[in-house]
Protein backbone atom coordinates (compact mmCIF):
# COMPACT_ATOMS: atom_id res chain seq x y z
CA UNK A 1 0.00 0.00 0.00
CA UNK A 2 1.64 2.99 -1.13
CA UNK A 3 -0.79 6.36 -1.31
CA UNK A 4 0.22 9.87 -1.66
CA UNK A 5 -1.46 13.11 0.17
CA UNK A 6 -2.58 15.73 -2.58
CA UNK A 7 -3.63 17.87 0.68
CA UNK A 8 -3.83 17.79 3.93
CA UNK A 9 -5.69 21.00 6.13
CA UNK A 10 -7.29 21.63 9.57
CA UNK A 11 -10.82 21.52 10.04
CA UNK A 12 -13.55 21.75 13.31
CA UNK A 13 -11.25 24.41 14.58
CA UNK A 14 -8.47 22.97 14.66
CA UNK A 15 -9.94 19.21 16.17
CA UNK A 16 -9.75 17.39 12.86
CA UNK A 17 -7.33 16.76 10.10
CA UNK A 18 -8.86 16.05 6.85
CA UNK A 19 -6.12 14.14 4.56
CA UNK A 20 -6.85 14.08 0.46
CA UNK A 21 -5.23 11.31 -1.16
CA UNK A 22 -3.92 10.99 -4.56
CA UNK A 23 -6.49 8.09 -5.38
CA UNK A 24 -9.25 10.94 -4.65
CA UNK A 25 -10.17 9.55 -1.28
CA UNK A 26 -10.83 11.11 2.03
CA UNK A 27 -9.77 10.34 5.49
CA UNK A 28 -10.03 12.28 8.63
CA UNK A 29 -8.08 12.13 11.94
CA UNK A 30 -8.88 13.68 15.67
CA UNK A 31 -6.58 15.59 16.47
CA UNK A 32 -7.31 14.14 19.86
CA UNK A 33 -6.19 10.44 18.23
CA UNK A 34 -3.22 12.16 16.23
CA UNK A 35 -1.57 13.41 19.64
CA UNK A 36 -2.31 10.23 21.71
CA UNK A 37 -0.60 8.30 19.11
CA UNK A 38 1.84 10.60 18.59
CA UNK A 39 5.08 8.35 17.19
CA UNK A 40 8.47 10.57 18.29
CA UNK A 41 10.46 8.70 20.92
CA UNK A 42 8.78 10.70 23.75
CA UNK A 43 5.48 9.56 23.53
CA UNK A 44 6.32 5.98 21.47
CA UNK A 45 8.53 3.52 22.31
CA UNK A 46 9.59 1.34 19.64
CA UNK A 47 11.57 -1.39 20.77
CA UNK A 48 8.26 -2.43 22.58
CA UNK A 49 5.84 -1.00 19.74
CA UNK A 50 4.02 0.45 22.80
CA UNK A 51 2.69 3.40 23.32
CA UNK A 52 4.67 5.76 26.53
CA UNK A 53 2.40 8.91 26.25
CA UNK A 54 -0.27 8.88 29.43
CA UNK A 55 -3.75 9.49 29.49
CA UNK A 56 -2.63 11.54 32.26
CA UNK A 57 -1.07 14.08 30.15
CA UNK A 58 -3.78 13.55 27.08
CA UNK A 59 -5.81 17.13 26.63
CA UNK A 60 -9.06 15.72 25.29
CA UNK A 61 -9.67 19.16 23.78
CA UNK A 62 -6.48 19.88 21.94
CA UNK A 63 -6.16 21.50 18.73
CA UNK A 64 -3.68 21.36 16.15
CA UNK A 65 -1.54 24.66 16.35
CA UNK A 66 0.46 24.29 13.30
CA UNK A 67 0.07 21.65 10.16
CA UNK A 68 2.02 21.39 6.64
CA UNK A 69 2.90 18.03 4.68
CA UNK A 70 4.25 16.79 1.66
CA UNK A 71 3.31 13.72 -0.37
CA UNK A 72 4.55 11.25 2.10
CA UNK A 73 4.12 12.75 5.72
CA UNK A 74 2.58 15.37 7.61
CA UNK A 75 3.44 17.43 10.33
CA UNK A 76 1.80 18.81 13.26
CA UNK A 77 2.48 21.02 16.10
CA UNK A 78 0.90 20.93 18.97
CA UNK A 79 -0.21 24.28 21.52
CA UNK A 80 2.39 22.89 24.22
CA UNK A 81 5.75 23.29 20.33
CA UNK A 82 5.45 19.41 20.66
CA UNK A 83 5.93 18.04 17.25
CA UNK A 84 4.77 14.79 15.72
CA UNK A 85 5.43 13.68 12.94
CA UNK A 86 2.80 10.87 10.50
CA UNK A 87 3.68 8.90 7.63
CA UNK A 88 0.63 8.74 4.92
CA UNK A 89 1.32 4.56 4.75
CA UNK A 90 0.66 4.26 8.54
CA UNK A 91 -2.67 7.29 8.21
CA UNK A 92 -4.00 5.72 5.49
CA UNK A 93 -3.98 2.38 7.00
CA UNK A 94 -5.80 3.57 9.93
CA UNK A 95 -8.47 5.30 7.68
CA UNK A 96 -11.77 5.78 10.40
CA UNK A 97 -14.09 4.94 7.59
CA UNK A 98 -15.99 2.29 8.04
CA UNK A 99 -14.26 0.42 4.52
CA UNK A 100 -10.64 0.78 5.97
CA UNK A 101 -11.87 -0.38 9.26
CA UNK A 102 -13.67 -2.99 7.99
CA UNK A 103 -10.61 -3.90 5.41
CA UNK A 104 -7.96 -3.48 8.86
CA UNK A 105 -10.27 -5.85 10.50
CA UNK A 106 -10.17 -8.50 8.21
CA UNK A 107 -6.46 -8.64 7.76
CA UNK A 108 -6.30 -8.88 11.70
CA UNK A 109 -8.93 -11.31 13.07
CA UNK A 110 -9.08 -13.46 9.45
CA UNK A 111 -12.82 -14.36 10.29
CA UNK A 112 -13.57 -15.98 6.79
CA UNK A 113 -15.57 -18.58 7.69
CA UNK A 114 -16.10 -22.18 5.23
CA UNK A 115 -19.72 -23.55 6.97
CA UNK A 116 -19.73 -27.58 6.03
CA UNK A 117 -21.42 -30.51 6.42
CA UNK A 118 -21.37 -34.11 5.35
CA UNK A 119 -20.03 -33.03 2.17
CA UNK A 120 -16.37 -31.58 4.13
CA UNK A 121 -13.24 -32.44 1.88
CA UNK A 122 -11.12 -33.22 5.10
CA UNK A 123 -8.28 -30.47 4.78
CA UNK A 124 -4.93 -32.50 4.92
CA UNK A 125 -1.27 -31.74 4.43
CA UNK A 126 1.76 -33.51 5.26
CA UNK A 127 3.01 -33.82 9.24
CA UNK A 128 6.68 -32.83 8.62
CA UNK A 129 6.06 -30.10 5.76
CA UNK A 130 4.17 -28.19 8.36
CA UNK A 131 7.00 -28.55 10.57
CA UNK A 132 9.64 -27.69 8.39
CA UNK A 133 8.14 -25.23 5.16
CA UNK A 134 6.21 -21.78 6.28
CA UNK A 135 4.34 -22.06 3.53
CA UNK A 136 2.78 -25.51 4.25
CA UNK A 137 2.34 -23.61 8.03
CA UNK A 138 0.46 -20.87 7.16
CA UNK A 139 -1.59 -23.29 4.96
CA UNK A 140 -2.42 -25.68 7.64
CA UNK A 141 -2.79 -22.54 10.56
CA UNK A 142 -5.20 -20.27 7.77
CA UNK A 143 -7.35 -23.67 6.89
CA UNK A 144 -7.64 -24.29 10.81
CA UNK A 145 -8.93 -20.86 11.28
CA UNK A 146 -11.59 -20.95 8.02
CA UNK A 147 -12.47 -24.45 7.84
CA UNK A 148 -11.98 -25.18 11.49
CA UNK A 149 -10.03 -28.52 11.12
CA UNK A 150 -7.13 -29.91 9.31
CA UNK A 151 -5.65 -33.39 9.24
CA UNK A 152 -1.93 -34.09 9.20
CA UNK A 153 -0.75 -37.38 7.96
CA UNK A 154 2.78 -39.07 8.40
CA UNK A 155 3.37 -38.67 12.24
CA UNK A 156 5.27 -41.34 13.72
CA UNK A 157 3.54 -43.80 16.07
CA UNK A 158 4.49 -42.67 18.96
CA UNK A 159 4.22 -40.25 21.69
CA UNK A 160 5.92 -36.54 21.50
CA UNK A 161 4.14 -35.36 17.59
CA UNK A 162 1.76 -32.96 19.42
CA UNK A 163 4.59 -31.90 21.62
CA UNK A 164 6.33 -30.90 17.96
CA UNK A 165 3.51 -28.73 17.13
CA UNK A 166 3.04 -27.38 19.90
CA UNK A 167 6.74 -26.04 19.67
CA UNK A 168 5.68 -25.01 15.90
CA UNK A 169 2.99 -22.82 16.98
CA UNK A 170 4.26 -21.79 20.23
CA UNK A 171 3.81 -23.18 23.44
CA UNK A 172 0.73 -25.64 24.46
CA UNK A 173 -2.14 -25.22 26.63
CA UNK A 174 -1.78 -26.67 30.00
CA UNK A 175 -4.98 -28.02 31.62
CA UNK A 176 -5.83 -30.26 35.10
CA UNK A 177 -5.24 -33.26 32.59
CA UNK A 178 -1.56 -31.97 31.72
CA UNK A 179 0.33 -30.23 29.02
CA UNK A 180 -0.45 -33.36 26.66
CA UNK A 181 -2.68 -36.37 27.92
CA UNK A 182 -3.35 -40.16 26.69
CA UNK A 183 -6.86 -40.69 25.11
CA UNK A 184 -7.29 -44.72 26.01
CA UNK A 185 -9.21 -47.35 27.94
CA UNK A 186 -8.09 -46.59 31.75
CA UNK A 187 -9.21 -48.43 34.93
CA UNK A 188 -11.06 -45.90 37.12
CA UNK A 189 -10.74 -43.38 34.15
CA UNK A 190 -11.22 -39.96 35.45
CA UNK A 191 -12.98 -38.43 32.10
CA UNK A 192 -15.34 -40.34 29.90
CA UNK A 193 -12.98 -40.21 27.47
CA UNK A 194 -10.81 -42.32 28.77
CA UNK A 195 -13.07 -45.54 28.51
CA UNK A 196 -14.29 -47.67 25.22
CA UNK A 197 -17.46 -45.83 25.36
CA UNK A 198 -19.25 -43.94 22.97
CA UNK A 199 -18.90 -39.86 22.95
CA UNK A 200 -21.30 -38.46 21.55
CA UNK A 201 -20.84 -34.79 20.02
CA UNK A 202 -18.88 -32.20 22.65
CA UNK A 203 -16.69 -29.30 22.50
CA UNK A 204 -13.67 -29.98 25.11
CA UNK A 205 -13.62 -28.83 28.26
CA UNK A 206 -16.05 -26.29 29.12
CA UNK A 207 -15.99 -26.41 32.28
CA UNK A 208 -13.43 -24.12 31.64
CA UNK A 209 -14.13 -20.41 31.81
CA UNK A 210 -11.54 -20.09 29.09
CA UNK A 211 -12.21 -23.31 27.32
CA UNK A 212 -9.33 -24.58 24.72
CA UNK A 213 -9.42 -22.81 21.60
CA UNK A 214 -7.92 -25.70 19.30
CA UNK A 215 -7.52 -29.83 20.17
CA UNK A 216 -4.65 -31.38 19.13
CA UNK A 217 -5.24 -35.36 18.45
CA UNK A 218 -2.85 -37.40 17.22
CA UNK A 219 -3.18 -41.20 16.36
CA UNK A 220 -0.76 -44.00 17.64
CA UNK A 221 -2.88 -46.79 17.58
CA UNK A 222 -6.56 -47.70 16.48
CA UNK A 223 -8.68 -50.51 17.01
CA UNK A 224 -10.61 -52.60 14.22
CA UNK A 225 -14.04 -52.64 16.12
CA UNK A 226 -15.17 -49.41 16.28
CA UNK A 227 -13.14 -45.87 17.64
CA UNK A 228 -14.42 -44.05 14.54
CA UNK A 229 -14.42 -40.28 14.54
CA UNK A 230 -17.88 -37.91 14.03
CA UNK A 231 -17.00 -34.05 13.45
CA UNK A 232 -19.87 -31.31 13.13
CA UNK A 233 -19.44 -27.86 12.07
CA UNK A 234 -21.47 -26.46 15.21
CA UNK A 235 -21.48 -22.87 13.86
CA UNK A 236 -23.22 -24.39 10.90
CA UNK A 237 -25.62 -25.94 13.12
CA UNK A 238 -26.39 -22.82 14.72
CA UNK A 239 -27.36 -21.41 11.50
CA UNK A 240 -29.79 -24.09 10.85
CA UNK A 241 -31.56 -23.86 14.63
CA UNK A 242 -31.47 -19.90 14.47
CA UNK A 243 -33.59 -20.41 11.36
CA UNK A 244 -35.85 -23.43 11.68
CA UNK A 245 -35.90 -23.19 15.99
CA UNK A 246 -35.83 -19.23 16.89
CA UNK A 247 -36.87 -20.41 20.01
CA UNK A 248 -34.29 -23.13 20.80
CA UNK A 249 -31.74 -20.91 19.35
CA UNK A 250 -32.63 -18.16 21.57
CA UNK A 251 -32.37 -20.41 25.11
CA UNK A 252 -29.55 -22.14 24.27
CA UNK A 253 -27.75 -18.30 23.37
CA UNK A 254 -29.54 -16.63 26.99
CA UNK A 255 -28.80 -19.54 29.78
CA UNK A 256 -26.22 -19.82 31.41
CA UNK A 257 -25.55 -23.75 32.07
CA UNK A 258 -23.30 -25.29 34.99
CA UNK A 259 -20.39 -27.37 33.99
CA UNK A 260 -17.76 -29.05 36.83
CA UNK A 261 -15.08 -31.41 36.69
CA UNK A 262 -13.86 -32.86 39.75
CA UNK A 263 -10.89 -34.97 40.51
CA UNK A 264 -6.78 -35.63 40.35
CA UNK A 265 -4.55 -36.10 37.12
CA UNK A 266 -1.98 -33.17 36.53
CA UNK A 267 -2.91 -32.55 40.34
CA UNK A 268 -6.22 -32.13 42.21
CA UNK A 269 -8.92 -30.12 40.55
CA UNK A 270 -12.70 -28.71 41.81
CA UNK A 271 -13.59 -27.25 38.31
CA UNK A 272 -17.21 -24.84 38.27
CA UNK A 273 -17.85 -22.59 34.96
CA UNK A 274 -20.77 -20.98 33.72
CA UNK A 275 -21.27 -20.90 29.97
CA UNK A 276 -24.06 -20.45 28.17
CA UNK A 277 -24.21 -23.17 25.12
CA UNK A 278 -24.20 -20.88 22.46
CA UNK A 279 -22.18 -18.15 22.81
CA UNK A 280 -22.56 -15.04 20.77
CA UNK A 281 -20.48 -11.49 20.28
CA UNK A 282 -22.24 -8.13 20.64
CA UNK A 283 -23.39 -8.08 17.30
CA UNK A 284 -25.22 -11.59 17.77
CA UNK A 285 -22.50 -13.71 16.21
CA UNK A 286 -22.09 -17.37 17.50
CA UNK A 287 -18.43 -16.88 18.96
CA UNK A 288 -18.41 -20.22 20.55
CA UNK A 289 -20.24 -23.49 21.28
CA UNK A 290 -19.43 -24.44 25.49
CA UNK A 291 -21.10 -28.12 25.15
CA UNK A 292 -20.51 -31.06 27.10
CA UNK A 293 -22.88 -33.18 28.60
CA UNK A 294 -20.68 -35.33 30.73
CA UNK A 295 -19.92 -32.65 32.97
CA UNK A 296 -22.55 -30.53 32.28
CA UNK A 297 -23.81 -29.89 36.42
CA UNK A 298 -26.50 -31.54 38.07
CA UNK A 299 -26.32 -28.12 39.77
CA UNK A 300 -28.33 -26.18 37.59
CA UNK A 301 -28.89 -22.22 38.70
CA UNK A 302 -32.18 -21.40 36.75
CA UNK A 303 -35.88 -20.83 37.95
CA UNK A 304 -37.75 -24.00 37.85
CA UNK A 305 -40.23 -22.72 35.02
CA UNK A 306 -36.82 -22.80 32.57
CA UNK A 307 -36.03 -26.02 33.36
CA UNK A 308 -38.04 -28.21 30.93
CA UNK A 309 -38.09 -25.51 28.51
CA UNK A 310 -34.17 -25.81 27.97
CA UNK A 311 -33.57 -29.31 27.65
CA UNK A 312 -36.25 -29.02 25.07
CA UNK A 313 -34.36 -26.81 23.62
CA UNK A 314 -31.35 -29.04 23.75
CA UNK A 315 -32.44 -31.89 22.19
CA UNK A 316 -33.13 -29.64 19.58
CA UNK A 317 -30.04 -28.20 18.91
CA UNK A 318 -28.02 -32.01 19.54
CA UNK A 319 -30.80 -33.59 16.88
CA UNK A 320 -29.73 -31.65 14.46
CA UNK A 321 -25.71 -32.45 15.26
CA UNK A 322 -26.55 -35.72 14.54
CA UNK A 323 -28.33 -35.15 11.37
CA UNK A 324 -26.66 -36.92 8.47
CA UNK A 325 -26.59 -33.92 6.64
CA UNK A 326 -24.42 -31.92 9.34
CA UNK A 327 -21.76 -34.96 10.38
CA UNK A 328 -18.65 -35.83 9.09
CA UNK A 329 -17.76 -39.34 9.83
CA UNK A 330 -14.03 -40.62 9.24
CA UNK A 331 -11.43 -43.30 10.82
CA UNK A 332 -8.11 -41.93 11.96
CA UNK A 333 -5.32 -44.11 11.13
CA UNK A 334 -1.92 -44.39 13.17
CA UNK A 335 -0.01 -41.37 11.76
CA UNK A 336 -2.84 -38.85 11.52
CA UNK A 337 -3.05 -35.87 13.56
CA UNK A 338 -6.45 -33.81 13.53
CA UNK A 339 -5.94 -30.01 14.41
CA UNK A 340 -9.16 -28.47 15.09
CA UNK A 341 -11.02 -25.74 16.07
CA UNK A 342 -12.30 -26.93 19.56
CA UNK A 343 -14.65 -23.42 19.53
CA UNK A 344 -16.73 -24.28 16.89
CA UNK A 345 -16.38 -27.85 16.18
CA UNK A 346 -18.35 -30.73 18.30
CA UNK A 347 -16.58 -33.85 18.15
CA UNK A 348 -17.55 -37.46 19.18
CA UNK A 349 -16.55 -41.41 18.48
CA UNK A 350 -18.34 -44.55 18.17
CA UNK A 351 -17.42 -46.95 21.19
CA UNK A 352 -15.16 -49.84 20.62
CA UNK A 353 -14.58 -53.83 21.98
CA UNK A 354 -12.60 -53.34 25.35
CA UNK A 355 -9.81 -55.64 25.08
CA UNK A 356 -7.30 -57.37 27.57
CA UNK A 357 -4.80 -54.62 26.34
CA UNK A 358 -5.07 -51.34 24.60
CA UNK A 359 -6.17 -51.59 20.97
CA UNK A 360 -6.84 -47.94 20.76
CA UNK A 361 -4.25 -44.72 21.64
CA UNK A 362 -4.66 -41.06 20.70
CA UNK A 363 -2.22 -38.37 22.46
CA UNK A 364 -4.01 -34.80 22.81
CA UNK A 365 -3.07 -31.24 23.46
CA UNK A 366 -4.74 -28.33 23.49
CA UNK A 367 -3.59 -24.80 22.01
CA UNK A 368 -4.69 -21.23 22.64
CA UNK A 369 -6.43 -19.02 20.05
CA UNK A 370 -4.49 -16.34 20.64
CA UNK A 371 -1.19 -18.28 20.40
CA UNK A 372 -2.54 -19.73 17.60
CA UNK A 373 -3.37 -16.62 15.62
CA UNK A 374 -0.75 -15.13 16.29
CA UNK A 375 1.81 -17.60 14.49
CA UNK A 376 -1.03 -17.54 11.83
CA UNK A 377 0.09 -13.59 11.70
CA UNK A 378 3.74 -13.96 11.33
CA UNK A 379 3.51 -16.94 8.93
CA UNK A 380 1.65 -14.79 6.72
CA UNK A 381 4.12 -12.06 7.26
CA UNK A 382 7.01 -14.33 6.34
CA UNK A 383 5.19 -16.48 3.21
CA UNK A 384 3.96 -12.86 1.58
CA UNK A 385 7.31 -11.19 1.96
CA UNK A 386 9.00 -14.15 0.26
CA UNK A 387 6.46 -14.16 -2.91
ZN1 LIG B 1 5.50 12.92 20.83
Amino acid sequence: MHCAIQKAEVLDGAHLMQILWQDGTESFYPAVWLRDNCQCPHCYLDSAKARKFLVESLDVNIGIKDLSFDRKRVLITWPSEHYSEFEADWLKKRCFSQQAREKLQRELFFPECQYWGSELQLPTLDFEDVLKNDEQAYKWLSSLKRVGIVRLTGASNKRGEVVKLGKRIGFLYLTFYGHTWQVQDKIDANNVAYTTGKLSFHTDYPALHHPPGVQLLHCIKQTVTGGDSEIVDGFNVCRQLQEKNPRAFQILSSTFVDFTDIGVDYCDFSVQSKHKIIELDDKGQVIRINFNNATRDTIFDVPVEKVQPFYAALKEFVDLMNCKEFKFTFKMNPGDVITFDNWRLLHGRSSYEAGTEISRHLEGAYADWDVVMSRLRILRRSVQNRN
